[in-house]
């Protein structure tokens, strides 16, 4: 109020700029509204008050109207009729802007004349179910000469390929080979390799000769195969005719095994599998670790893999991979080396100072369930309380009983209260004791397994029902069956443990990306981008947690 009338002009210059300087945005329609506004307006205060004051009361009325009301409630009222209209008036709003759809009238190509059609259906390919009869034509005229009979081809060269559950010399003759010329060939083929061996898929090159009448089967001139990755085999008919003859030609094969070797990083399945191990083998790998350790807890993204994959490459190119043959993880303070070596028939994973995989968790003796546990107990039968020095599984009479670990039958027969007896010694000092049998399954001095039959659930002795007794020993004292694990981790020693570590090393010594052998005379250049790619490869295995 009573400020000269430029200064207000100022001011409202001032507001727009503290506006703009607010924002920091504020372009040239923030500059036109505030023109339109000083210009609507009216400039006296008062005036601009009492307006400010009127739209305050209209913005008020406009916010208590509701036109977006529940039309499902007070149906009927105001507030309904007034938010049906608005509905009602939203929705021709909506339909009157709907565009109006309508087809447009295209140009239809005029139809063939039947001279244009001739010509199109001439230059078509019509299907051979439909006659194939287009293209033109030329009536016989008195230079065709009819042709009394086709020409057979001199030699026909085809592949086969042997079906799987197919048979050798059944493939041969379903591919034209005369009867005699398929059996004779594969007598010959057999002399190589068992023609059962030969792998489904192998495909066969097949040169068949001169037929002398078209119903005849025409007599094999050549046939090649690979019959084994180091062995191809050719059979062939010598130029002047004769016999059939087999030529080997042996392909060269390097078994240096693949190794594989990176950082965990973010996950050690999928930096294994970049690194190129193929992913059976990165499954067998986590198997065998997780023996030993957690993969998910233990494994950190610093940690080294190391996985030597049996391979055999072909001269020729062809690779074949095989299981994995070894198991390594290098953590910042340990080293985890696993071998699979076979032993006694059993292949299991075998740690570098030679100890093999647990086996045979515990294996109850019988299926019963537990009556009476270990430890002090009144008798039922003799009256008092004494020690309980084993479990008791209660089970019927004829079920069967089975040695808990492998062992050997030191005691089978009748002893005082535990009626019909059994004893087992096994390795570690443990025995297992089995008592109140029906009957005996086993003599004494004999060898038993994990899980083997020894006897039948009774009441024989002192006992109040069938039940199991079941006894174990720890260096000849009964102790808590529950205390006890039978265990057993086969340990290699002597000359199998010198032949273990020799197999290691020579792992270990595996480089990685190794070349074959037989690829050792190529320049020196070739072999030095090899391991410049596979150095590449291992450090792209090894990506950084992010
Ligand atoms: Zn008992």
């Amino acid at each position: 109020m009573g400020l000269p009338r430029t200064e207000r002009t100022w001011g409202f210059s001032v507001l727009f700029q503290q506006v703009e300087a607010g924002f920091g945005q504020a372009g040239g329609a923030a500059v036109l509204t505030l023109d339109r506004a000083s210009a609507i307006f009216p400039s006296d205060p008062i005036a601009i008050s009492r307006l400010r004051a009127k739209l305050r009361a209209v913005r008020h009325r406009l916010e208590d109207l509701d036109l977006v009301v529940d039309l499902g409630v007070r149906i009927g009222s105001k507030e309904w009729w007034r938010g049906a209209v608005t509905c009602f008036a939203l929705c021709a709003t909506a339909w009157s802007m709907h565009p109006a759809l309508q087809p447009l009238p295209g140009q239809i190509a005029p139809a063939l004349a039947p001279a244009q059609w001739d010509e199109a259906r001439a230059l078509s390919i019509t299907p051979l179910a439909l006659g194939a009869d287009s293209g033109r034509r030329m009536g016989a005229t008195d230079m065709v000469e009819m042709l009394a009979d086709t020409p057979d081809r001199p030699r026909i060269e085809l592949t086969a390929a042997l079906g799987r559950g197919d048979g050798f010399v059944r493939s041969l003759e379903r591919a034209g080979v005369s009867d005699a010329d398929a059996k004779a060939t594969g007598d010959l083929v057999a002399q190589a390799v068992s023609l059962g061996d030969i792998e489904a898929g192998t495909r066969m090159d097949l040169v068949l000769g001169r037929r002398a009448t078209k119903h005849d089967p025409r007599p094999l001139t050549s046939l090649k195969f690979r019959a084994k990755l180091e062995l191809a085999l050719a059979v062939e008919r010598p130029e002047t005719g004769g016999a059939l003859a087999l030529r080997r030609i042996p392909i060269a094969v390097d078994d240096t095994p693949l190794r594989i070797r990176g950082t965990v990083g973010d996950s050690l399945y999928r930096a294994a599998r970049a690194a190129g191990a193929p992913a059976d083998a990165v499954q067998t790998y986590l198997r065998a670790l997780g023996g030993y350790l957690s993969i998910g807890r233990d494994v950190t993204s610093d940690d080294k893999f190391d996985l030597v994959i049996a391979q055999r490459r072909a001269e020729t190119g062809e690779v074949e991979i095989g299981d994995l043959l070894y198991a390594g993880l290098e953590k910042a303070k340990k080293k985890i080396q696993l071998l699979k070596w076979t032993i006694a028939g059993r292949t299991e994973w075998f740690e570098a100072s030679g100890v093999g995989e647990r086996h045979g968790s515990f294996q109850k003796p019988v299926a019963g369930h537990l009556t009476s546990s270990f430890g002090m107990r009144f008798h039922p039968l003799l009256g008092y309380t004494r020690l309980h020095k084993g479990v008791d599984y209660g089970a019927p009479t004829g079920t069967p009983i089975v040695a808990v670990a492998d062992g050997r039958v030191t005691f089978a027969g009748w002893h005082g209260g535990h009626g019909n007896f059994v004893a087992l010694q096994h390795g570690g000092a443990l025995g297992s004791g089995y008592g109140h049998m029906s009957r005996i399954a086993v003599r004494p001095g004999q060898m038993v397994r994990q899980g083997q039959l020894i006897g039948y659930v009774g009441s024989t002795g002192l006992s109040t029902g069938p039940h199991l007794h079941f006894e174990v020993y720890k260096n000849g004292a009964a102790v808590n069956p529950a205390t006890v694990s039978f265990i057993t981790q086969p340990q290699l020693a002597g000359a199998e443990l010198q032949k273990f570590k020799g197999q290691l090393a020579r792992y270990l010594t595996v480089k990685v990306g190794a070349q074959p052998a037989f690829a050792k005379h190529e320049p020196a250049k070739a072999d030095k981008d090899r391991a410049e790619t596979a150095a590449k490869d291992e450090a792209r295995a090894a990506p950084k947690r992010g």
